[in-house]
This record gives C-alpha cells, sequence and structure tokens, in this order.
C-alpha cells in the first residue's frame, strides 16, 4: 500500500488542490504520528508541515522525522498563514467538519488571495482502509479486550453494582497494557439493558436478568470494541429466542462481509432478519461502524451506507433488539474484511448463559 501522504497527495491531485490543511487532530496522527494533544498539518504536493506549539517542539521532532516543523505561539493561524506562503500554493483544501467557522473566518482573511476549498473528511474516508501496522494495534486491542472479557465473566456475580463491574473491566484493560479504556464502559442490567448506550449505574445485578457489557480497549491510539450480552444462571425461553435471533442476524452478516459490497447492504442483511423474525422496530440503530484510531471510525455498516467494502476494513458488526421495560440483546464483534471475506478478530465465547454451575452459590 502507498504511504498515507502519498494516498492523500493522490486524492489533492485529482481534485487540483495544491496543498491540503489538516485540523483534525486524530487525521493529524494518522498522517504524521504525532501522538500529541495540539498540532495541525499542511500537506503540499512535495512537502509536509506539522504546526505545533513549544509543548510539543521536543515530542513532534522525534515522532515526526520527515515533517517540516512550524512553532506556533498563542495561536495557530498566523503559522498556517506562514506555511500556506512559504509553499506558494494557490488552493488549499479544508476540513470542513474540522474547522470552525471561526477559524475558517481568520484563516481566510489571513492569506486572502487562496482559494479555501471544504472537503469533506477525506482523510476520514483513507483511514478506513487499514494498513498492516494499523491491523497489528486493533488485534492487539482486540486481545486485551478478549482477555478482560474473560476475566469478567469468571469475576461478575449477582450482588454487584454495575459500576463495580465496569470499574474492574477499565482496571483489568489497563492492567494488561491498555492505553485506557476504548470509550466509556457500558455495564447495563436488567430494564436497563434496554439503552443501547446506557451508562453504568449503581444498580445492582441479580441472577436471570439480562447483563450488556460493551467495551473496548485503546492500544498505541487503536480501539477494540466489543458487546456481550448474558445471563447470570439459566435464561428464560423468552430471552433464548430473542438472543437467538441476534446471533442468527450477526453471522448472516459477517458471512455476507466481503469486498465490492455496500456498507448498506450488509446492514440490510441482519435488518431484514430481524424484522422477518417480528422484531424490526426493536432494531434501532445501524449495523456497525469503522474502527480504528477512533471508535468510530467511520459510519461503514450504516443503514444505507453507500460505504463499499473494502479489504483491510476493520468494522463492528453489532445487531441488538431492544424491548422496553423487559431489556435488551446486542452482540457486537470485530471484523477485518479480507480479499475473500472477512476475518472475526475478537474471540470471547457468544454464549447467553454464563456461570451456570457457580452460579448456584450465589445468593
Ligand atoms: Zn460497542
Ligand atoms: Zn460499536
Amino acid at each position: 500500500m502507498p504511504s498515507r501522504l502519498d494516498r492523500l497527495r493522490g486524492e489533492m491531485a485529482s481534485r487540483n488542490l495544491d496543498a491540503f490543511l489538516v485540523t483534525d487532530l486524530l487525521n493529524v496522527r494518522y498522517l504524521s504520528g504525532f501522538t500529541g494533544s495540539y498540532a495541525f498539518a499542511l500537506i503540499t504536493r512535495d512537502d509536509a508541515v506539522l504546526l505545533t506549539d513549544f509543548r510539543y517542539a521536543e515530542q513532534s521532532a522525534e515522532e515526526c522525522p520527515g515533517l517540516y516543523l512550524e512553532l506556533v505561539e498563542s495561536h495557530w493561524v498566523p503559522g498556517a498563514q506562514r506555511a500556506v506562503e512559504r509553499a506558494g500554493v494557490k488552493s488549499v483544501g479544508f476540513e470542513s467538519h474540522s474547522l470552525s467557522y471561526h477559524h475558517w473566518s481568520e484563516l481566510s482573511a489571513a492569506i486572502p488571495d487562496i482559494r479555501l476549498v471544504p472537503e469533506e473528511d477525506l482523510v476520514g474516508r483513507l483511514r478506513l482502509v487499514k494498513d498492516e501496522a494499523e491491523t497489528a494495534l486493533i488485534r492487539e486491542a482486540v486481545r486485551i479486550a478478549d482477555l478482560a472479557y474473560a476475566h469478567i465473566a469468571k469475576f461478575i456475580k449477582p450482588g454487584l453494582t454495575e459500576r463495580d463491574v465496569a470499574a474492574e473491566l477499565d482496571f483489568f484493560m489497563r492492567r494488561n497494557g491498555a492505553d485506557k479504556e476504548g470509550f466509556d464502559t457500558i455495564v447495563a442490567s436488567g430494564p436497563r439493558s434496554a439503552l443501547p448506550h446506557g451508562k453504568s449505574s449503581d444498580r445492582m445485578i441479580s441472577k436471570g436478568e439480562l447483563i450488556v457489557l460493551d467495551f473496548g480497549a485503546a492500544f498505541q491510539g487503536y480501539h477494540s470494541d466489543i458487546t456481550r450480552t448474558f445471563v447470570l444462571g439459566p435464561p428464560d425461553d423468552r430471552q433464548d429466542e430473542i438472543y437467538g435471533i441476534v446471533l442468527e442476524a450477526q453471522s448472516k452478516a459477517i458471512s455476507a462481509l466481503r469486498p465490492g459490497l455496500l456498507g448498506g447492504d450488509v446492514d440490510s442483511v441482519a435488518r431484514e432478519y430481524i424484522a422477518e423474525r417480528g422484531f424490526g422496530e426493536h432494531f434501532g440503530h445501524g449495523l456497525g461502524h469503522g474502527l480504528g484510531l477512533d471508535v468510530h471510525d467511520g459510519r461503514v455498516l450504516a443503514r444505507a451506507s453507500e460505504i463499499m467494502l473494502e479489504a483491510g476494513m476493520v468494522v463492528t458488526v453489532e445487531p441488538g433488539i431492544y424491548i422496553p421495560g423487559w431489556g435488551g440483546i446486542r452482540i457486537e464483534d470485530d471484523v477485518l474484511v479480507t480479499d475473500s471475506g472477512a476475518e472475526v478478530l475478537t474471540q470471547s465465547p457468544r454464549r447467553l448463559a454464563i456461570q451456570r454451575k457457580e452460579s448456584g452459590g450465589h445468593v
């Protein structure tokens, strides 16, 4: 695969852009390797400039050896102006999702003769297809999440609160090599499991109720994202039936995944199956998203997504059925699109009943 900067330059050439201004910090990181909290980049056809401030002078020289360093003082716009004028460019693309109207106005006033061209997430589209280094980091983030699930499946018991379980998961992931948790860990039990993004609360977990864990690790900036739903002790028939439907929807979607398909078509595979089984109105979110430097790295498997799947994309596949007052079931795995289909990266078992034997001893 050509280098990240070369892929961007290919896109710039096809849009007749002399330069591209990167203001989204994750995109700066993707293109330059810079891991700090404040930087911008100006990429031209044959050069690349990193703008940051004195706090990061040393770090950026280490992390971004190929880039020219432009130190800015209290504000980055004058630095961007200097870099643009020095490069002698006529047109500069910018990231319309990230450059605020306020800064766009300042920049337009500072370089009035330069054509500023809004681009909608151009680098974000490049980021959808991972190179080998990125895939290796995601695999490691996934490995940590799988380890954490194996740990928590033994740790969890009736009487603990959702918050206890979330804290244990987070601590375990950090102890096992994660930078930190990839996002706020969700532990939602009983009727709260019907909240697709329910935050962990002080609610106490009991036997026989649905428990949704949705969590992931960040590893060197890359993410995993996994959901498991289970019951402590034997599930009832309705839990069993609905779990089976979600699992089958997920497995149908994963089998369908391959390069050349539109993301929306894969979403439809799961959505139509769930609708056929009578739960269509209870699956209200998209089937999955890209995974990478961001936990939501592109709405790849959203409803009606027109993103064409390519080998190297990493996506989540996470159908769910949520019934207010009863509870919810979601199963989420991380999947790499390959030349011939898909490889499921997450290895945690998908089982509704956990601790069947041991749970007899709990209160
Ligand atoms: Zn998730
Ligand atoms: Zn997700």
